[in-house]
C-alpha cells in the first residue's frame, strides 16, 4: 500500500480542491508582487489569514523582499533558526519578533512613512497642489470625508467621501477620524485607518486640511510635519477668492474673513511655502516628506 493513499474524492470535491489550489497560487503570486513592489511587507503576509498565504514557505516569502534574495534568505533563516521547509502559518511568535527585529536592524522594513499636513488660507491653491500630487507614487494623498455637497467635477472617493450628517456623526462616535473640524458651515474629517495603513507600509502621507484640523493632528501625532501654504501677496489671495464662481456672495465674504484669520496662524507651522508655482510647492512638499522618514 502507498504511504499516502489518494483521498477518496467525488468529482465535484476534486474540482473544488483544484479551484482552491488555483486561488491559493494566485494569492501567493500577488502577495510576492506586492512585496517586491513594497506595497506590502512580509508582516502583512504573516497576518494574512488566507490559507494560500499561510501555507506559503517562509523562504519563498523572504526571497521576494527587495534586497534579500535567495542567499540572504538562507543566512537569515539559519540565524533565526527557522527550518528550511517552514511555512508562514508555522512561525512561532518568537520567530516573528526576531524577524521584525532583523528587518528593522537591516533597514529591510521601509519604516513608518511621514505625515505631511498641508494647510493655509482658503483660495491659496491647496487643492490644486493636492491634485498635482495625487498620482505621484512618492506620496499617498488622503481623501477626506465631508458633509458639503459635491461641486461640479468632484468625484466620490477621489476628491472627497461625501457623507450625510448622520453618517459623519457615526464616524465621530466610532472614533474613525484622525481629526475633524467645521469649516464655513460644513464638516470635514480625515479617516484615520487609511492614513495609518499607508504609513505602516512606509508610505509618506499628505493631508490637505484647514488650520483647526492641522492643530489636532499636531497634538495627536507630534512627529507630523505642518506646512503652511502662503499666497505671494494678500491682494492675490483676495483676487482668487473674489473670482471663485462656485460660491455665493455670502459664502465668498465669509471665506475672505476666514482667510484673514487663517493667515494669522502661519506662525504655528513648521514650514511656510509661498505658492509661486504649483510644481515648485509640490516639489518642496515631496522633499520635506522624504527628509522626515521614521
Ligand atoms: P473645500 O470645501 O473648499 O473643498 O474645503 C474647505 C476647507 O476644508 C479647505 O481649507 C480644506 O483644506 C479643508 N479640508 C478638506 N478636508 C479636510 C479634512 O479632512 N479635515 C479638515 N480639518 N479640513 C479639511
Amino acid at each position: 500500500m502507498p504511504k499516502n493513499p489518494p483521498p477518496n474524492l467525488s468529482d465535484s470535491e476534486r474540482i473544488q480542491a483544484g479551484q482552491r489550489a488555483i486561488a491559493a497560487r494566485r494569492d501567493r503570486a500577488s502577495m510576492k508582487i506586492d512585496i517586491a513592489n513594497r506595497t506590502k511587507t512580509i508582516f502583512d503576509a504573516i497576518n494574512d489569514p488566507r490559507q494560500g498565504i499561510q501555507r506559503m514557505r517562509v523562504s519563498e516569502l523572504l526571497a521576494a523582499v527587495p534586497g534579500v534574495g535567495t542567499r540572504r534568505t538562507f543566512l537569515l533563516m539559519e540565524k533565526l533558526k527557522i527550518s528550511e521547509g517552514r511555512r508562514i502559518g508555522g512561525l512561532g511568535p518568537n520567530q516573528i519578533a526576531a524577524l521584525r527585529e532583523e528587518f528593522i536592524l537591516n533597514k529591510l522594513e521601509p519604516g513608518v512613512g511621514s505625515l505631511i499636513v498641508m494647510s493655509g488660507p482658503g483660495g491659496v491653491g491647496k487643492s490644486t497642489i493636492t491634485n498635482h500630487l495625487r498620482d505621484n507614487p512618492s506620496i499617498w494623498v488622503s481623501v477626506s470625508a465631508t458633509t458639503r455637497q459635491p461641486r461640479e467635477n468632484e468625484r466620490e472617493g477621489i476628491d472627497y467621501f461625501f457623507l450625510t450628517d448622520e453618517k459623519f456623526d457615526q464616524m465621530i462616535a466610532a472614533d474613525k477620524f484622525l481629526e475633524w473640524a467645521e469649516f464655513a458651515g460644513n464638516r470635514y474629517g480625515t479617516p484615520r485607518e487609511p492614513v495609518e495603513h499607508a504609513r505602516n507600509l512606509g508610505k509618506n502621507v499628505l493631508l490637505e486640511i484647514e488650520i483647526a484640523g492641522a492643530r489636532q493632528v499636531r497634538s495627536k501625532s507630534p512627529e507630523s510635519v505642518l506646512v503652511f501654504i502662503s499666497p505671494p501677496s494678500w491682494e492675490e489671495l483676495v483676487n482668487r477668492l473674489e473670482n471663485r464662481g462656485t460660491d455665493s456672495p455670502e459664502r465668498r465674504a465669509a471665506r475672505l474673513a476666514l482667510a484673514e484669520e487663517e493667515m494669522a496662524a502661519a506662525g504655528d507651522f513648521d514650514h511656510i511655502l509661498v505658492n509661486h508655482s504649483v510644481e515648485g510647492v509640490a516639489e518642496q512638499l515631496l522633499s520635506l516628506a522624504s527628509a522626515k522618514r521614521h
